[in-house]
């Protein structure tokens, strides 16, 4: 990597004592899912703040449609449910994790149902339970059709505003409880730039965030405990179905803050969204294929009758590679999907119904263009079986986090459920940090040792921030001082960058990849870097480039370094998995190489893992 990535420290030059101050006990940086969940278990033992960049609806959770996999069904199990994961991460999965998050699942979603959460149910009132690819039995709870996703988030912020005191945007010196604890204050618009850390050496624990808000300007977010839960990363790709927001904001700064990210390669690509110009790559959801949705190529033929005895059923990473292969061989003309034959489909998938009628379309009568697009980052900031990063103070949770559930894929509908139970085991854990930085959650790490087997995670006894709660005019507890040389290279035209970044990843990192055409999207993105990174801009457009940048060139070096093809990396130069690459790879600020570590087994660790709220 250009040494421009190891660098900067943070993204602005500052001085702490002179910016507006704010105080907590646990800073949660997203709103989705995982960070709303994780408000409510940290509102139990002190103050929380809880930032988004935007507003509280545009997450990637709010845009989920398919649904959240659990057990419900009285014919499925647990341990179908762990299996389904283990085979669907292709040898990467970390057992003894996967098999914690499937038993917690069933009681998280009853208690989301407890705090207003509608689902699907049939006359008697039963959960109607949909079956996606690579779930071997019906275990898919979903809501309002396909808009499972809106209802988790609208049942969160409801749960989480019920606990709030301000929605301001903060503003230093606002108001807060303090002492015991309890509240939580929502800033919305709320750009997290950097972790904050008092010096720039290994192991500095993170104080907070600086961040920046379009009324207040930039403030201090000094919090005992801060949980990253910022989500996805599909802007990176010129295809995505995720939404703006998805800038991979939260890898990047954890990298700068030292934390050590994993299995960057792995990026889930979701084979069928919405392919029409003008039109955003809606997600035309799996569902639609388990209710007997074709694949047509230009000709009209059922092409994946020919790829795998599932057909368009079979996983996504294989449906996806079959479009690719099947638009290169027909020239370039689309392929579609056609639902002419599925009887009811607008009461059964009203949200895609009323997106397909802006542009015309009915599918009951008309073919829906489609294309495969990037829908999933697997890789992230690696965690222990807490959710706690090699940096002390931080931890993480949802789509940014690494926790080794998904291995090398993830299946179908599990990255909801890994952000309830990470939101509340991260929300619960981090009371660890109250008392002078103690870790005292009780049960083991993913290793049995309370680590994740990468690192030292430290103990910084000596973290200055007073337990005192928070409240107005109090003085930065460090001073922190950035200084950045204003670069003296020209102006950038960022719209460009972006764009042209999002072209390459998309043509050298997406579905099919080479050795060759890594390491010539590697130089590119070197140097794009080299005139983007030194610069400093003032506000979030310029920001989220150079996280861009950043998130970029680790996923390029994890996908190049990684020479064979398993879950959803395809290399077409090194086709076969292989025994030597059965590891994650973890990546460094200031490491030009990853270090490996072993995938947990549970023949190694044979006592299961225990949520740490159940102990709480
Ligand atoms: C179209 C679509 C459909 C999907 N369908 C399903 C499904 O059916 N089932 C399933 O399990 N999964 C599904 N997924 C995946 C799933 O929705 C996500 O993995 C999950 O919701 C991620 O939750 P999260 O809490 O980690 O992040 P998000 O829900 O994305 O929330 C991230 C939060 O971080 C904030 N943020 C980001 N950067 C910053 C910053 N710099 N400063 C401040 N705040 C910041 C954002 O504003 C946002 O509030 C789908 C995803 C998409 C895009």
């Amino acid at each position: 990597m250009d040494p421009i990535f190891h660098q900067r420290r943070y993204l602005i030059p500052f001085r702490s004592s002179l910016l507006p101050q704010i105080f907590t006990d646990t800073l949660i940086i997203g709103g989705g899912v995982a960070g709303l969940r994780a408000a409510v278990a940290s509102a139990k033992h002190g103050d929380v703040i809880v930032l988004a960049k935007g507003d509280f609806k545009n997450t990637n959770t709010a845009w989920a449609q398919g649904g959240i996999a659990s057990v419900f069904d009285e014919r499925d199990t647990i341990q179908s449910h762990y299996e389904d994961t283990l085979t669907a991460g292709a040898g990467l999965v970390d057992e003894p994790l996967a098999e914690m998050v499937v038993r917690e699942g069933p009681r998280l979603i009853e208690e989301l149902f407890s705090w207003g959460m509608r689902a699907d149910r049939d006359a008697s009132g039963k959960l109607m339970l949909g079956r996606e690819g690579g779930h071997a039995h019906h275990r898919i709870i979903h809501a309002d059709g396909d808009a499972t996703g809106a209802e988790v988030q609208r049942t969160l912020v409801d749960k989480v505003r019920s606990l709030t005191t301000d929605t301001s945007g903060g503003g230093a010196g606002g108001t807060g409880g303090g002492g015991g604890g309890g509240t939580v204050r929502v800033f919305d618009k709320c750009f997290a730039l950097d972790l904050i850390t008092p010096n720039d050496q290994p192991g500095a624990p993170v104080m907070g965030a600086i961040t920046h808000h379009p009324k207040h300007g930039l403030q201090m977010i000094w919090a005992k405990a801060t949980i990253l839960a910022s989500g996805g990363a599909g802007q990176l790709f010129r295809e995505t179905t995720n939404p703006p927001q998805a800038t991979a904001d939260g890898c990047a700064m954890a990298f700068r803050a030292g934390a050590t990210l994993a299995d960057m390669a792995f990026t889930q690509f979701h084979p069928t969204t919405l392919y029409l110009a003008g039109a955003s790559r809606s997600l035309i959801t799996e569902a639609i294929r388990g209710a007997g949705a074709y694949l047509l190529d230009a000709r009209g033929h059922r092409f994946m009758l020919d790829v795998h005895p599932l057909a368009e059923l079979a996983p996504r990473d294989i449906v996806s590679q079959a479009i690719v292969r099947q638009i290169s061989r027909q020239s370039g003309e689309g392929v579609s999907l056609d639902c002419r034959h599925i009887v009811g489909f607008e009461k059964s998938f009203p949200g895609i119904a009323a997106i397909l009628k802006k542009f015309g379309l009915d599918a009951g009568k008309d073919l829906i263009p489609v294309h495969p697009a990037m829908h999933y980052m697997v890789g992230g900031i690696r965690t222990d079986a807490f959710g706690r990063t090699d940096v002390p103070g931080l931890y993480a949770a949802g789509e940014v986090a690494s926790t080794g559930l998904h291995g090398a894929n993830r299946l179908a509908s599990n990255s909801l459920l890994e952000g309830l139970v990470f939101g509340e085991i991260t929300g619960t854990v981090c009371a660890e940090m109250k008392s002078n930085g103690s870790r005292t959650a009780t049960g083991s790490g993913t290793n049995g040792t309370g680590t994740n087997g990468h690192g030292h995670i430290g103990n910084p006894t000596s973290s200055p921030i007073s337990p005192s709660g928070f409240g107005p005019a109090r003085p930065a507890p460090v001073p922190i001082v950035s200084d950045i040389r204003p670069s003296d290279l020209g102006e950038l035209d960022l719209t460009d960058v972006r764009s042209s970044l999002r072209s390459a990843m998309w043509k050298n990192v997406g579905i099919e990849r080479t050795g060759q055409k890594l390491s010539s999207v590697c130089e590119m993105i070197d140097f794009w870097a080299r005139y983007t990174l030194d610069k400093i801009f003032d506000d979030p457009s310029g920001w989220e480039v150079q996280n861009l940048l950043t998130v970029a060139a680790l996923l390029a070096r994890s996908a190049a370094w990684r020479e064979e093809s398993r879950g959803c990396h395809l290399r077409l130069d090194c086709p076969t998995p292989l025994d030597t690459f059965l590891v994650h790879d973890l990546w460094q600020r200031s490491r030009q190489q990853p270090i490996t570590e072993p995938v947990q087994t549970i023949q190694a660790h044979p006592r299961p893992l225990t949520a740490p709220v159940l102990l709480a």
